[in-house]
């Protein structure tokens, strides 16, 4: 995956066979939101739908790239602090759950972690440890009670100096509720959307948990879900190594540095994908104790963690 990333490459790949009882099975797979994504459809136009799916979430992806100029995100970051920016509502509501969800995590979940995202660029081509100063320095600009979102008006506001979000850390999960609602409207009763391994299943499917630092695609354990969503964090997703340490794209906005909470992986399965997005991030930061305690204020829940040590644990919410 990270090879495709960074030579750039967009591959559309659509493959139709026909099945029993007259419906298709489609598969359409291309480079999106930073990752590679692939929906599957079956349905009697299931290409038509798998291509409006696909659609649908470069639709999303232009209204919350951060680095797409003319994106709500991209106006968000570039206004004048204290300026509120008028956005799409939908933009707004999920700015606004993002500070729900940064309140439910005592602040372990938090878009405004974008400048030291930044300063880290785990992405780069030869990524570095930035210097402490630098870090401390990002850090002041941290804080997810200074995003003041107005859901009646549409506009979201930074109220201090120097400020930045990324949804990146929830844009997967959102957009895979917005194709799975889109697909139920369609009839669809059977599918599988995969943004970068957050997956959104339709009907019942066997979801395997992707083995950290291994290939994509080898599982540790698998979980059988139906018309449900399945998302992990890991520091495997995005990385470096530097003097023997692994450095990671999930970061830790107590300390600004890449979070070390003993967990390879947080896994968590919910109907709602933002929701299961969102948390995963969050319970990575946290480690094993601390989520089992917060993930209780939520519902429709389940967590599957993979320690350090290579221990699968299990915790549900509310
Ligand atoms: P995920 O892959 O869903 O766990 O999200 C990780 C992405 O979200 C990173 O690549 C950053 O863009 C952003 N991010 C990093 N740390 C955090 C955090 N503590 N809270 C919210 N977003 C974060
Ligand atoms: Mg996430």
């Amino acid at each position: 995956m990270k090879k495709l990333s960074a030579i750039g490459i967009a591959v559309v790949v659509l493959v139709a066979c026909i099945l029993v009882f007259g419906q298709k099975k489609a598969v359409v797979t291309d480079y999106a939101m930073n990752t590679v994504v692939s929906v599957t459809v079956k349905a009697r136009n299931a290409e038509e739908l798998a291509q409006e799916a696909m659609d649908e979430i470069r639709r999303i992806e232009k209204l919350a790239s951060p680095t797409l100029p003319g994106s709500d995100v991209y106006k968000i970051n570039s206004a004048e602090a204290g300026t509120s920016v008028e956005v799409s509502p939908e933009i707004c509501e999920l700015i606004a759950l993002c500070g729900e969800i940064s309140a439910k995590t005592e602040g372990a979940f938090d878009i405004t972690t974008y400048p030291l995202s930044l300063l880290w660029d785990i992405g780069a081509p030869e990524p570095e440890v930035p210097e402490a100063e630098d870090i401390s320095e990002a850090l002041v600009r941290v804080n997810y009670k200074a995003v003041v979102t107005d859901t009646r008006a549409s506009t979201v506001t930074l109220m201090e100096e120097g400020m930045a979000i990324s949804l990146g850390a929830v844009a997967k999960g959102y957009a895979a509720d917005c194709v799975a609602r889109l697909l139920e409207e369609r009839g669809v009763e059977d599918a599988l959307i995969d943004i970068g391994g957050n997956i959104y299943a339709l009907g019942e499917k066997n979801i395997g948990i992707q083995t950290p630092f291994e290939e994509r695609g080898e599982y540790f354990t698998a979980k059988a879900v139906e018309d449900c969503s399945v998302v992990t964090s890991g520091a495997y997703e995005r990385c470096f190594e530097k003097d023997g340490k692994i450095y990671h794209h999930i970061i830790d906005p107590q300390t600004g540095y890449p979070a070390r909470s003993g967990l390879e992986s947080a896994t968590v399965i919910s109907k709602s994908s933002v929701l299961a997005d969102a948390l995963s991030t969050a319970i990575f930061v946290l480690g094993e104790e601390k989520s089992s305690d917060i993930v209780k204020s939520f519902e429709d829940v389940s967590v599957l963690v993979l320690t350090e040590e290579g221990d699968i644990r299990e915790f549900d919410g509310n």
